[in-house]
């Protein structure tokens, strides 16, 4: 079984990204990209998959400018067998990367595809489920546990009310909820090796897909700043404010 996991380079998690001051998105300029973190988890997942025999092969794919290089490295580092960069300094909208893995899927025939259930930079969470619906295969969002066995994947689901346990023929994609694993430390050794293993580049015209946006971005502006709090002296004294200032009772 070949497995895909599509990892994305975005803002580290740490960073308090700025907007930039003609509104028009954040600045990225300068600041610390990683991989994004549901992405990571997604190589973990088929990394321990390929560890269980489960797996014959596991191939990381990333869409976007050439330092992608680098995620797909730290994906190699994980465990990935080779990556696939489409590179482009396009911007890139979900339906365009569903576009491009959908090209790569055709080109490489997985049985498994596993993305993150969003990307914590724009925070769409759509490429999965449009990546399914492009190939007309199932699907699984927001997974915390996956068996495989035979030509089904069995997956158990952190829906609102709990979890959900579903069971769906393969090829099918999957993408990952917190809570599916930890992925491993990345160590010194794993990046060493991780240099030598075999990373291809496409392009979006080698692919044959048009990954022009389709949504216009209007203005992107700061959250408004939250006012400072007060302090109440007793209870009585909270409740008449809930009551009276804040009229919330
Ligand atoms: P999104 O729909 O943008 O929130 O992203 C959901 C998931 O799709 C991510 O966690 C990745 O697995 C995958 N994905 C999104 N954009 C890219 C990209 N440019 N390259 C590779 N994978 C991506």
């Amino acid at each position: 079984m070949k497995v895909i996991t599509a990892v994305k380079r975005v803002v580290d998690y740490n960073v308090k990204v700025r907007v930039k001051s003609d509104h028009s998105g954040v600045d990225i300029g300068n600041v610390k990209m990683s991989m994004n973190p549901f992405d990571e988890i997604a190589t973990e997942a088929a990394t321990r998959l390929k560890e269980a025999g489960q797996a014959s092969e596991v191939i990381a794919v990333s869409c976007g400018v050439a330092q992608s290089q680098e995620t797909l490295r730290t994906a190699l580092a994980i465990g990935a067998d080779r990556g696939v960069l489409v590179e482009t300094d396009a911007e890139l909208q979900p339906l365009a990367v569903a576009k491009l893995l959908k090209a790569v899927i055709a080109k490489e025939q997985p049985q498994l595809v596993i993305l993150g259930k969003q990307a914590i930079d724009d925070d769409a969470g759509q490429t999965g489920q449009l990546l399914a619906a492009l190939l007309d295969w199932p699907q699984a969002t927001f997974a915390s546990h996956i068996e495989i066995e035979g030509s089904t994947a069995t997956v158990t689901r952190e829906v609102d009310g709990g979890l959900e346990v579903i069971a769906l023929p393969l090829p099918a994609i999957i993408t990952t909820d917190l809570r599916l694993n930890e992925p491993r430390y990345v160590t010194l050794p794993s990046i060493m090796k991780a240099k030598k293993k075999p990373l291809e580049t496409a392009t979006p015209d080698s692919l044959g897909v048009d990954p022009s946006p389709r949504l216009k971005t209007l203005k992107v502006v700061e959250p408004a700043a939250r006012k400072a709090g007060v302090t109440v002296p007793d209870v009585a004294a909270l409740v008449e404010k809930l009551k009276h200032d804040a009229k919330v009772i």
